[in-house]
């Protein structure tokens, strides 16, 4: 059951109305790391779980985001005031009106014209939001990786979004929720570790021989470091195919009737190594 609280978990202060900057927030608002992607993310995790301790994790986790959904809605909605005003009832010139939506060069389509001043389910770029966002696999040591990424591109984007505004009260806002990816992403870690082992993820063990060994897939100018050097790695200077030792071609075993049907489209559709005819848009048509 969801209950839901008239306050904010954040107070949040605007200083005064800029519709290019919650067209900015629109990033964290319905963009590929934002809070509606962050919530539907751990509430279709939590529904899924079976753990009662990740299972709660989740659900607190997927409830704060949907927490943070409202903030980040209400820091656009306040910045969108007095243009949602302005569009509706048209009382300055249209010169006017443009200007202060467009003014300083900004781009506010979508937050201003497109939707009337209300926070949008898109990202900055008016891209709606979209569920292909949310890439779970069901395996929690895989998931739990996953949203650990996730928090760290979250708190990424409020960093630039700080940055890009000298508002003090949108920043101490973008500044909790910046801050609160951090505490999410400890928390993913911890119940991450709390699974043992979790590494590789999944049940099946990587095949030996391959499982420590670094290719090194290029020539000249090439980097050591922990990543391929010392005793974890078995570095391979100039990989050859096939690396398991066989002859590196792929082949299947078909029925004799699709061998009849492939030798006919083969027989069909082979090249004549012969011919050197003059070619243009159309064959023949001249020289290029
Ligand atoms: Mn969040
Ligand atoms: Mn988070």
């Amino acid at each position: 059951m969801f209950v839901h609280n008239k306050r904010l978990q954040y107070t949040v202060r605007v200083a005064a109305p800029n519709p290019g900057l919650a067209n900015l927030l629109l990033e964290q608002f319905g963009g590929p790391q934002g809070e509606l992607a962050a919530a539907c993310r751990y509430f279709t995790q939590a529904v899924g779980e079976d753990d009662p301790g990740r299972k709660d994790l989740l659900f607190d986790i997927a409830t704060e985001e949907l927490s943070h959904l409202e903030i980040i809605g209400s820091i656009v909605a306040m910045l969108n005031k007095g243009a949602k005003g302005q569009l509706a009832e048209a009382v300055q010139s249209e010169a006017e009106l443009y200007r202060s939506l467009t003014g300083g060069g900004n781009d506010s389509h979508t937050t201003a014209l497109l939707y009337g001043g209300g926070p949008a389910l898109t990202n900055s770029a008016g891209v709606p939001w979209t569920a292909a966002y949310i890439d779970t696999i069901g395996e929690p040591t895989a998931d739990l990786r996953s949203n650990i990424a996730a928090e760290a591109r979250a708190k990424i984007v409020y960093e630039r979004l700080i940055n890009v505004t000298d508002d003090p009260g949108i920043k101490e806002a973008l500044g909790f929720l910046m801050t609160r990816e951090i505490a999410h992403q400890k928390s993913f870690e911890k119940a991450l570790h709390s699974i043992q082992p979790n590494f590789p993820q999944g049940k099946l063990p990587g095949v030996p021989e391959f499982t420590n060994v670094y290719y090194n897939m290029s020539s000249g100018n090439d980097a050591r470091g922990p990543w391929n050097d010392g005793s974890d790695w078995k570095f391979v200077e100039d990989p050859q195919p096939a690396v398991d030792g066989g002859d590196g071609l792929a082949t299947v075993d078909v029925s004799a009737d699709d061998i009849e049907v492939l030798k006919a489209m083969a027989s069909r559709t082979a090249s004549d190594t012969s011919t050197d005819l003059t070619t243009g848009a159309d064959l023949g048509a001249g020289q290029a």
